[in-house]
């Protein structure tokens, strides 16, 4: 058969782009363990039964048993050919397929990513190239030369318009610059200028690896001491995180994110070897931002500057947080020190013991923090707290835990524990007995899926994670008593092209129309 494309072609687009990103775009996906949870695009449904494995590479609905890989998921959704999906796809990952022309936005905004990524070699070049301010700042700051190649970081120096002449030379206009947020007009002087200057450049990365705005800080005593890109067509504060690219891999790992408040914190954990961290982009935390962190993990680390201006941030954070369904933790470290400060002062195992010994919940640091405002604990001051806390606890999913804050609370209002579930009792009464019932359903949705794959399915399954099992089961010709035919054709399709290094079994299985029993199979 004649292949009217490239298997590179094919594999760099798979190891470019991210199925669990690409499926975001359509789906609100949620982690739960290694996978990946939401409402199936292909059919409709109230309960999500649409998962997606990232370590696979492949999505499985067990509603509806519609499956398959990034391709394969592109083609279901916009009712494509493979070619096609596979040009959409390309473009997505920056892959130049053809000459032809694409719409003219897709064409602006891969403009404005080239003239980022420019820009942002241009910056690390000015940092390495000399002696300057930059460098004596990250010498300070006590940032390597290593984890500043990692984040990209660069040098803006104090001319007015070096970037500008730098680009223009490169065969881009002015009006380019401007457009990607990097340069500004003078109505004055009618001319345009550098945005950063005088600067150490944060590059910010998309969680695809693209570079879609700069963080400049100050290197003397002007204001504002950190300054942002402007939000241009490919950059949105409100939805990035700083450092989330680098942290991808280990986030998944962990399945918990480390959030800071500064560029800098983010950089030196990465520096010390701890890698889920990320930062929010130096403006308030957003919705936006939760519901990134809630995709890539289900638990999330609170960690700002230990002064009362970071504390207060980290309760304005809990509030946007706490409307996501995940589980939040808070770390404040002693006296007024920052994250960065503490790991230099005590080094990495000292670091990650107090964060492990330190580490409260959300409600347990709303209580104290609520405590510790108020001088007096008058009656009317423990019903107050108890009434500020009850959302929180009653949405709790868990009765040990409700009742290990109720014991909380109790402790430290010097009340008895009966009085605070009075006070609560109407409110759990309510709610409690619909939140089992949903806990429940889920479950058994679940187990009667995974239990209702047939035997031959789960052989094929062994077969493919072990090749003893795999000849043992060839030699015997047992291929031959599947009932499925579906699962027979594809277990003998990869019986005749398992060792075939020259044929993609992906593409035979997806134009054999298998690709749903394979999805549902490898899952
Ligand atoms: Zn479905």
């Amino acid at each position: 058969m004649t292949r009217y494309y490239n298997e590179d072609v094919v594999s760099e687009i798979q190891s470019r782009l991210d199925i669990v990103d690409i499926i975001s775009e359509t789906v609100n996906l949620t982690r739960k363990g290694s996978r990946y949870w939401g409402k199936c695009p292909f059919h409709q449904e109230k309960t999500a039964s649409f998962c997606v494995t990232p370590e696979k590479n492949m999505f499985y609905c067990f509603g509806c048993n519609t499956g398959g890989d990034i391709f394969s998921f592109v083609m279901k959704r916009d009712n494509i050919s493979f070619p096609e999906a596979l040009e959409i796809l390309a473009l997505k990952a920056g892959i130049d397929r053809s000459k032809k022309v694409s719409s003219q936005e897709f064409n602006h905004k891969r403009k404005v990513l080239t003239i980022n990524l420019e820009t942002a070699k241009y910056y690390q070049q000015r940092l390495s190239n000399t002696s300057n301010k930059a460098i004596d700042y990250l010498a300070k700051r006590n940032i390597s030369q290593e984890i500043a190649k990692k984040f990209h970081l660069g040098f803006a120096d104090e001319s007015w318009d070096s970037l500008v002449e730098y680009m223009l030379k490169k065969g881009y206009t002015a009006k380019d610059l401007e457009k990607a947020g990097l340069a500004k007009h003078s109505e004055n002087t009618n001319r345009y200028f550098d945005l950063f200057r005088n600067r150490l450049i944060f590059p910010i990365f998309s969680y695809t690896g693209d570079i879609v705005g700069f963080g400049g800080r100050v290197l003397d005593d002007s204001n504002p001491k950190y300054l942002n890109s402007p939000e241009t067509d490919i950059f949105s504060k409100r939805k990035n995180l700083y450092g989330l690219y680098q942290a991808k891999e280990a986030i998944r790992k962990n399945n918990q994110i480390i959030l800071v408040e500064g560029y800098i914190d983010c950089i030196k954990l990465h520096q010390y070897g701890i890698t889920n961290v990320v930062a929010s982009l130096g403006t308030a935390f957003t919705n936006e931002q939760a519901q990134l962190i809630k995709k890539y993990a289900e638990e999330v680390i609170i960690l700002y500057d230990g002064d009362e201006a970071g504390q207060r941030e980290t309760a304005k954070v809990i509030d946007i947080l706490s409307k996501e369904d995940i589980k939040i933790d808070v770390v404040t470290l002693p006296g007024s020190i920052d994250p960065d400060e503490y790991l230099d002062l005590y080094g990495k195992e000292d670091f990650l013991h107090f964060l492990k010994n330190n580490k409260i919940s959300y409600i347990e640091f709303k209580l104290n923090r609520y405590l510790n405002s108020t001088n007096t604990l008058y009656i009317e001051d423990k019903a107050k707290i108890i009434n500020y806390l009850k959302p929180d606890i009653i949405k709790l999913k868990s009765q040990i835990e409700q009742d290990y804050y109720i014991r909380l609370l109790a402790q430290k209002l010097k009340v008895e524990e009966n009085i605070i579930y009075r006070e609560f009792n109407q409110n759990i009464n309510l709610k409690r007995p619909e939140g089992i019932k949903r806990n429940k359903k889920q479950i058994i949705r679940n187990n009667k899926h995974y239990g209702n794959y047939a035997f031959e399915e789960k052989l094929l399954a062994h077969m493919l994670k072990d090749d003893e099992i795999f000849n043992r089961v060839i030699n015997a010709n047992a291929i031959e008593f599947f009932n499925k035919p579906d699962v027979k054709k594809l277990a003998y399709i990869i019986k005749d092209y398992k060792n075939e290094s020259d044929v993609s079994l992906d593409q035979i299985i997806r134009e054999q129309n298998l690709d749903n029993t394979w999805a549902r199979i490898m899952l």
